[in-house]
């Protein structure tokens, strides 16, 4: 019987949370498991990021030289990048009346304040020396940053998206702007790169689901203190009812105005959404959703090669609808009084600070330090404040990654309805590629 590829996941995943939760009942050295099982997920993810890099040139260029003339291009730039704003300050705005309505800092009991900060203070404190060397720069170093110096310094490091993009469009305008003749076989390259490149994808996509298995039971193992959890209840539930409704406000998207079953959209989608769940990184689940939004919601790559990269790297509606969730709470718990200015300064910091988080696990609260900042709470309730959500980050961290990834699917389906570049998706089954190998 052949079972199709998100439920294999899904069943990796349920799978390894209920061996993790085994182990951990049942006493089992945690070694093991860190040792024997946990590879095999970290493999997959370093596989993922290995295809990244190839995967953004071969796609953007191809996608670029695609479109034929650069006034389409401009076109399709200018409305993603407007597109992916305005879906980031939507987030903020869910994430703050969410968690006006629910007050979760009024729910948490002083002991617990003080065995939590106490607990984890030192990793906090981490976090804002992270976040300090990124303040330390000028206004301007965000765009200085996007321009490599060299090509191959840039694309050495999956961090440096962004410059390797900048340097791709240059080359893809070029491209469209010399003697048709001599680009021809250039193109013809990247288009048989391309086709390369998306084969290795899904020749990794087939232990995907061993690798969110081991990457779930080594994540329950190695969680130090999960009482700790129980704790923050109410704060993880406003985070997570903002994110859910950040999913119903793309579903009325996906339906009122791309006409499409929104349901449909969800299935199509939801391989990526799960590897966004079990990896925390949307960077590391780009391959998969460049893969699903081209194949099988029949985005055009002129569009989708350049919507999702960026969207990884930009746009992340999660992560800034968490930061104003988690500056509220920390604020309430910790006493500090915010006016209604100051609400107005978490929506422009924390669309702000979700442009700037790098599309890797935990960097969200990282940048949250920035929106603290803004806000001028004191550095020592700040080191509380981060200590205080730290124990219950990782989890969040693998729900609004999840929202991060589905919403840089639904703004490339709007952005491909609005120019016109949606196809019939040509699905190829997992279990072809499957058979093929074999
Ligand atoms: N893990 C998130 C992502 O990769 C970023 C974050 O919110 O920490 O999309």
């Amino acid at each position: 019987m052949k079972i199709a590829l998100h439920w294999k996941i899904l069943i990796g995943m349920l799978l390894g949370v209920v061996f993790g939760i085994i182990a951990v009942s049942s006493g089992m050295n945690t070694e093991f498991v860190t040792n024997w099982i946990k590879p095999i997920g970290t493999i997959f993810i370093k596989l993922l990021k290995l295809i990244a890099i190839p995967l953004i040139i071969a796609s953007l260029i191809k996608g670029i030289s695609d479109l034929k003339d650069i006034s389409k291009f401009s076109l399709i730039g200018g409305r993603t990048i407007g597109i992916y704003i305005l879906t980031t300050l939507i987030a903020v705005s869910i994430g703050l009346v969410v968690v006006n309505i629910v007050d979760p800092g009024e729910k948490i009991p002083q002991e617990t304040l003080e065995m939590l900060s106490s607990n984890f203070s030192g990793d906090a404190s981490k976090k804002i020396d992270a976040a300090h060397n990124q303040k330390e720069k000028g206004p301007l170093t965000f765009i200085v940053d996007m321009v490599p110096d060299n090509i191959f310094g840039a694309a050495g490091n999956n961090r440096n998206m962004l410059q390797v993009i900048f340097f791709v469009i240059l080359f893809g305008i070029s491209l469209l702007l010399i003697e048709p003749k001599k680009a021809e076989p250039v193109r013809a390259f990247f288009d048989g790169l391309n086709d390369v490149v998306l084969k290795m994808v899904d020749l990794i996509m087939l232990i995907a689901p061993y690798a969110v298995f081991a990457l779930l039971a080594a994540l329950i193992v190695e969680t130090k203190s999960p009482e700790l959890l129980y704790a923050l209840l109410w704060y993880g539930f406003a985070v997570v009812i903002g994110l859910l409704l950040m999913i119903c406000f793309y579903l009325m998207v996906i339906k009122f105005y791309v006409k499409k079953s929104p349901l449909w959209f969800l299935k199509q989608i939801s391989p990526a959404q799960l590897l966004a769940f079990s990896t925390s990184s949307s960077a590391a689940t780009l391959p998969v959703t460049m893969e699903r939004v081209e194949e099988h919601l029949g985005v055009e790559k002129e569009v989708s090669s350049f919507v999702l990269p960026v969207g990884a790297t930009i746009n992340m509606d999660g992560t800034s609808l968490y930061q104003a969730v988690a500056a509220i709470f920390i604020t309430q718990a910790l006493s500090f009084q915010l006016g209604f200015s100051d609400q107005l300064t978490i929506i422009l910091t924390a669309t702000l600070a979700s442009i700037g988080s790098a599309a890797v696990p935990g960097a969200g609260m990282v940048m949250l330090v920035i929106v603290l900042e803004a806000l001028n709470v004191p550095q020592e309730t700040l080191t509380v404040g981060l200590a205080l959500i730290f124990a219950i980050d990782r989890p969040l961290d693998m729900c609004r990654t999840v929202i991060n990834v589905t919403g840089d699917a639904t703004v490339a389906m709007v952005v491909g309805k609005s120019v016109d570049k949606i196809k019939e998706p040509n699905p190829k089954n997992w279990d072809d590629h499957l058979d093929e190998v074999r």
